[in-house]
């Protein structure tokens, strides 16, 4: 079978290195492709001994080319090859984990989409960092990674740091929050690059090869939903606790059901710390002791009853809450009614975590 090396070029020429968004073509990174009967195989070279995207990459180019090319095989013809330009790294200490000074890992899901799950965990992450915590956010919400922008710091670009011997990513801090997104990696138009394996090889390393130094409390933004990514996370960082974001409207409802019994079934058992009811209800600012319970009332209240579980607060539409998002300031910090809906949520998280270690 015969294939044009540059129809291979341009396949590869889609695999972009998300440190520094440009693909892996342009970065020079691909050598010595060839064919070999139905084999394609080539070298990826990396600037760095353990480049922290390597096995992305290397996943990314495999995808890649079996979808463009389904009767070649390319699984276990790719060659690595380190190319360092700057001084070998020291030794890295064994079995260093830059997790380890994390106190509390926390998993902020929803049942579906565009319920508020990420202006909820933008909130009470400078909330918890307001009562002064040490706080860090994991925006893992791969298929819409919105905190960079609730942050206001879409431009920022994460670099690598060396600790210990280790490469590791520092994460970006705003608010006195420690923030790291896909979306500071990854241009949102290249996010379908990132599915299944990619997406959760991404996810990984903006966890673990990350310089959180100690915290108190990481944050994980989950995508919405019940899919792979919050099992495959679940599974390998163990949150201790799971958040759900729900609106009291009834067919949103069955949703929250299904979040709150993906994280205590078998397969994870990881408990509930509560529910948190966003737009509970909508108060115009001229007729202030009015409440319009627009999405129905108090349907996670009364599912947090049923299922005997906490009700973190309930939220209700503000306008800043929205704009807050859209400008880049979470709005518990300039908005007193919204500041204390969260403290409220905070005061409760914290409260959640003495019950367990007691
Ligand atoms: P999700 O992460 O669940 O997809 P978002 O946090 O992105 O949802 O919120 C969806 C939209 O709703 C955003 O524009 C956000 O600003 C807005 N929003 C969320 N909660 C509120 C609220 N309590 N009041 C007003 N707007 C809100």
């Amino acid at each position: 079978m015969s294939l044009d090396i540059q129809e291979i070029n341009r396949v590869l020429s889609q695999v972009i290195h998300p440190e520094n968004g440009e693909n892996i073509i342009a970065l020079g990174m691909v050598e010595n492709i060839r064919v070999e009967d139905n084999n394609i195989k080539f070298t990826l070279s990396f600037k760095k001994a353990r480049d922290p995207f390597a096995s992305s990459i290397k996943k990314a180019c495999e995808l890649a080319i079996e979808q463009a090319f389904p009767n070649f095989q390319i699984k276990g013809n790719i060659l690595e090859l380190v190319k360092e330009t700057a001084p070998k790294p020291k030794a890295a200490k064994p079995n260093s984990d830059s997790l380890s000074g994390i106190k509390h890992r926390i998993a902020i899901a929803s049942g579906k989409g565009g319920v508020g799950k990420s202006t909820v965990t933008s909130n009470l992450a400078v909330t918890l960092a307001k009562l002064g915590y040490k706080v860090g956010l994991v925006d893992a919400d791969i298929y819409g990674p919105s905190m960079p922008k609730m942050f206001g710091v879409e431009d920022a670009k994460p670099f690598m740091v060396e600790v210990d011997g280790q490469e590791l990513i520092e994460p970006v801090e705003k608010y006195g929050v420690k923030l790291l997104s896909v979306g500071f990696f990854v241009k949102l138009e290249d996010a379908l690059v990132w599915r299944g394996p990619m997406a959760t090889n991404a996810l990984r390393q903006i966890i673990q090869q990350v310089n959180w130094g100690e915290l108190d409390f990481l944050l994980f933004d989950l995508p919405p939903g019940t899919g792979d990514v919050h099992i495959t996370l679940s599974t390998e960082f163990r949150p201790d606790g799971a958040i759900i974001v729900g609106t009291p409207q009834e067919v949103a409802l069955a949703d929250v059901i299904k979040g709150i019994k993906m994280f205590t079934g078998q397969n994870l058992n990881i408990p509930i710390l509560g529910i948190v009811e966003n737009m509970a209800w909508f108060t115009p600012a001229e007729l202030p002791d009015n409440r319009y319970y627009i999405f129905g009332k108090d349907g996670c209240k009364k599912l947090a009853e049923k299922y005997d579980l906490p009700l973190l607060g309930q939220i209700p539409i503000v306008q800043s809450v929205c704009e807050g998002g859209d400008n880049g300031e979470p709005s518990s910090l300039t908005n007193t009614l919204i500041a204390e809906k969260f403290n409220e949520i905070a005061q409760k998280v914290v409260q959640e975590f003495s019950k367990f270690s007691n």
